[in-house]
């Protein structure tokens, strides 16, 4: 009987010599990453990989050029930077912006 912990993990058989086969534990790909606010599958980042796998990456190819790149997605991202061009023309107070987009338009008012 397999030890409790082991039970649950997915297994692969690979042959050693002497003809017999090894019983190996198999680590699942990693999932997508998910946009901070609205949770859609953000694009242009690195899916079924480590974090020492994407390290090993260009910096190019583990995200996106562009404002919360690999954090929101590009609507949410339009909708935090046009919340931020509201309050920086005064059109809206700081207190007026949703809750949720406040840490981000806060963030976008530094650059
Ligand atoms: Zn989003």
């Amino acid at each position: 009987m397999p030890n409790r912990s082991e039970r649950s993990k997915k297994t692969k058989f690979r042959r050693v010599a002497g003809g017999k086969s090894k019983r190996i534990f198999v680590r699942g790909k990693t999932g997508k990453h998910k946009c901070a606010l609205c949770k859609n599958v953000l694009h242009g980042v690195p899916h079924g990989k480590t974090s020492a796998e994407v390290g090993k990456l260009s910096k190019t190819k583990r995200r996106p050029t562009a404002l919360f790149a690999g954090v929101l997605c590009s609507k949410c991202r339009h909708l935090v930077v046009m919340e931020a061009a509201q309050v920086e023309a005064k059109a809206k107070k700081f207190d007026e912006v949703e809750l949720r987009l406040q840490n981000y338009v806060k963030q976008v008012k530094v650059k």
